[in-house]
């Protein structure tokens, strides 16, 4: 080993022994070579400092493979491409995260972030129209993306509802009317959809000779659900979907309320109405957005949010001397708490454990 690789490897040790915990290469091998998630890439095999570990064809198979003496030091696990354990790899890039409450006293998801900060933009015209979701005429909670364009009417909206929604298309119908700057909300998938159009040559985003413009609230998903499988669900537990009043996802359950009662499952029960595509999504937070937003690492009664963008923290800060929301930092605890959920979104697919 040359001195200068010597470095590097000192370096990249002292590095995970202070921000992660370290592993034997034991683990990799149990969670991902014997699982079948190896892609064969050897980036374990390049990165083990005292090489330990050969990459041999097995009938045809490339499989890393411990022959020497493993120190135990983690860097093989840190360098795989299927784990996730850089804080920018798992919940991306930000500028601050807050907790946030609205002030106007509404009953919302959480703490109201989302529509207050919406509202807010609209009312200052830095967007012409925002993009939500609101009930379906028959099916109450399938949702039904649709615009607005002033304060009062979003503040009808707000609530989660647990079904994928056609919000990219309502926003593309408003720039079809010439409406040229919107706000949108929507799950991860939304707004990686929204993404790939802003940077596709081809797309809406890209006409002369004034380009449409997105503002992006991204809301923590872990999954959503088939809307027949949900309706089934409820049948099963004899409720109606038309007579419930709330859903919500908190600590690991899933509760729905009718009237003064409200029934709780663990969410493991209903990962088999989970929707299909929610299986290949591993970004929990949404972190192609302006501002990402959950109740994950806040009090009752509060939102998180996380800003990304400049346009997200102005779109706070307007917010704020408005008077129209609370908003205090959240501590290193309560991002770690949305930092650990969304790592075990991101394993959760290749079914590892969670490293920490
Ligand atoms: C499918 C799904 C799963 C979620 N899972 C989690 C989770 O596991 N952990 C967590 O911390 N947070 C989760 N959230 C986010 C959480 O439910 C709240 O939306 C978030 O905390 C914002 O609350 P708020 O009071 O600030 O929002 P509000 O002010 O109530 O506004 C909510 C906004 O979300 C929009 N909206 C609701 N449902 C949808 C939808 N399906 N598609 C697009 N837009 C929608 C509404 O139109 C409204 O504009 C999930 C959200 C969804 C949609």
């Amino acid at each position: 080993m040359t001195r200068d690789h010597k470095i590097a490897v000192e370096m990249s040790q002292a590095w995970l022994k202070d921000n992660t915990k370290r592993y034997a290469f034991k683990k990799l091998e149990r969670e991902i070579v014997q699982t079948g998630a190896c892609v064969e890439c050897g980036s374990c095999v390049a990165g083990c400092p005292v090489d330990a570990l050969t990459g041999e064809r097995v009938e045809s198979k490339y499989t890393p493979t411990l022959t020497g003496k493993c120190t135990s030091c983690g860097i093989c696990y840190a360098m795989c491409p299927r784990i996730a354990m850089l804080e920018k790899d798992i919940i991306g890039e930000y500028r601050s995260v807050w907790k946030v409450k609205a002030l106007d006293g509404h009953r919302r998801q959480d703490g109201g972030a989302v529509t207050a900060i919406l509202g807010a933009m609209l009312d200052k015209k830095l967007i012409e129209a925002a993009i939500v979701v609101g009930h379906s005429k028959d099916n109450l909670w399938l949702p039904a993306a649709k615009k607005v364009t002033t304060k009062d009417e979003l503040l009808t909206s707000g609530g989660t509802f647990y079904t994928h929604a056609q919000v990219v298309e309502q926003m593309t119908n408003c720039f079809k009317e010439n409406l040229s700057n919107i706000g949108i909300v929507g799950t991860a998938c939304n707004i990686d959809g929204i993404h790939r159009l802003q940077s596709h040559p081809g797309s809406i985003f890209n006409v002369d000779p004034k380009p449409p413009t997105a503002f992006k609230v991204s809301l923590f998903c872990m999954e959503s659900f088939d809307y027949k499988g949900l309706v089934e669900f409820l049948k099963k537990e004899e409720i109606d979907i038309n007579k419930v009043e709330r859903f919500a996802i908190a600590k690991g359950e899933f509760m729905v309320t009718v009237g003064r009662e409200t029934k709780n499952w663990p969410i493991k029960d209903l990962d088999y109405i989970a929707s299909s595509s929610c299986a290949y999504c591993t970004d929990f937070t949404g972190m192609n957005s302006d501002l990402s937003c959950g109740n994950i690492g806040s009090d009752d009664g509060w939102t998180t949010v996380i800003v990304r963008s400049k346009q997200g923290e102005q779109a706070l800060k307007l917010a704020i001397e408005e008077g129209i929301i609370e908003a205090e930092k959240l501590d290193e605890n309560a991002i770690q708490a949305v930092i650990n959920t969304a790592r075990s979104k991101m394993h959760k697919r290749y079914k590892l454990e969670s490293p920490h």
